[in-house]
């Protein structure tokens, strides 16, 4: 039963989606925001994406999080190395996005991110908080 459990961060952004639609609770969309957030970064089912011994193809293992490789330890490394600045960004955004799905759960990161300023901004700039 890995599907489930694998995939509750859709479960979470489907609550976010509605609490935004319904809910006057600032701390409950802040608290679903950091959660797809998170799941994006650390738990969603992607491929490793670290570049192989031959340089030219891209570990397609199973990894969770796009902040995550697969179980070798050097692909982990590898990473966490590509993500300091100054690394080369085309080889970042290819490891790291190698697919639609990974370009999804990049998205899932940044989107839940801005929901969870959001959810603290907006009530103050509107005065409703
Ligand atoms: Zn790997």
């Amino acid at each position: 039963m890995r599907g489930i459990r694998a995939y509750w961060g859709f479960v979470a952004l489907a609550a976010l989606v509605v609490a935004w639609g319904n809910s006057d609770s600032v701390p409950l969309i802040a608290i679903l925001s950091l959660a797809v957030t998170a799941y994006a970064l650390f738990q969603v089912p992607v491929w490793c994406g670290a570049v192989n011994r031959d340089g030219r193809t891209y570990c397609r293992k199973n990894a969770s999080g796009i902040l995550m490789g697969c179980s070798l330890r050097q692909h982990r490394w590898q990473k966490m190395k590509m993500i300091v600045p100054r690394s080369k960004m085309g080889d970042v955004s290819r490891a790291v996005f190698p697919t639609t799905k990974e370009k999804f759960a990049a998205f899932l990161a940044v989107g839940g991110l801005a929901s969870a300023v959001a959810a603290v901004i907006v009530p103050v700039v509107t005065g409703q908080g």
